[in-house]
C-alpha cells in the first residue's frame, strides 16, 4: 500500500534530490468564504485549548515568499514535496508541538510521531482535527488526499490509510511546512495564552 503510493514519488524525487522539490497541482480548493476559521490552539497546559474563532490568514504570493524563504515557500505555497530522508525534522524525537512555519497554527504533536520509514515525518493522528484541511488530490496519476493548515490554506502533505493503531491513518509531511518548538516553550505558550 505504501509502496504503491510512494515508488511514482520517490522515483521522480530522486532524479532531482535534496536541493529542490516537486511542485504537484490539485484538483479541489479549499472553501475560503469566511473570513474566520474555528480551530484549537495551545491551551493553559500545552494540549489542546478549546475551539475558537480565529482569522484567517491571506497574503499575496510575494508576501509569502518574502516571510517564508524558498524552501517552505515551495512547499506550503506551490505544493511542493521535499525529497524524501531531507527534511530536518525526520529525526526530530524530543517533545514538543509542531507549528505551521506559514501561520503558527499548532498542527501535530510529538506523541503521535512514528517512524514510517518512507523518508518524511509522519504522524497518526493531527493536534486537533479542526486544525487540518483535507482535499482530494489526484496529481502524478494517484488519487490522494492532500493536507492543508486551516488557517492559511498552506499546503503540508497527505494522508493515508495505512497509518498503525490507534488511527489506523498516517500523515505524511514536509519538515519545510513545519516548525517544532519543544515542551518547555509550549507550556510557556499555554501559560502566556492564559493571561
Ligand atoms: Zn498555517
Amino acid at each position: 500500500m505504501i509502496l504503491r503510493h510512494l515508488l511514482p514519488m520517490i522515483a521522480l524525487i530522486s532524479m532531482i534530490g535534496c536541493s529542490r522539490n516537486t511542485a504537484s497541482p490539485v484538483t479541489q480548493s479549499p472553501d475560503t468564504s469566511s473570513s474566520t476559521v474555528a480551530v484549537r490552539l495551545i491551551g493553559p497546559d500545552g494540549k489542546p485549548g478549546p475551539v475558537v474563532q480565529s482569522p484567517r490568514v491571506v497574503k499575496t504570493d510575494a508576501e509569502w515568499e518574502k516571510q517564508l524563504g524558498p524552501a517552505a515557500y515551495r512547499v506550503l505555497r506551490a505544493k511542493g514535496t521535499e525529497a524524501p530522508f531531507c527534511g530536518n525534522l525526520l529525526d526530530n524525537h524530543k517533545d514538543g508541538v509542531y507549528f505551521c512555519a506559514g501561520c503558527g497554527l499548532p498542527l501535530f504533536a510529538s506523541s503521535s510521531k512514528f517512524n514510517s520509514g518512507t523518508g518524511w515525518p509522519s504522524f497518526y493522528r493531527p493536534f486537533a482535527p479542526e486544525n487540518i484541511t483535507e482535499l482530494r488530490d489526484s496529481a502524478f496519476g494517484m488519487v490522494r488526499t492532500e493536507i492543508l493548515c486551516t488557517r492559511c490554506g498552506g499546503h503540508l502533505g497527505h494522508v493515508f490509510d495505512d497509518g498503525p493503531a490507534p488511527t489506523g491513518l498516517r500523515y505524511c509531511l514536509n519538515s519545510a511546512a513545519l516548525i517544532f518548538k519543544d515542551e518547555a516553550e509550549v507550556k510557556k505558550m499555554g501559560a502566556e495564552a492564559a493571561k
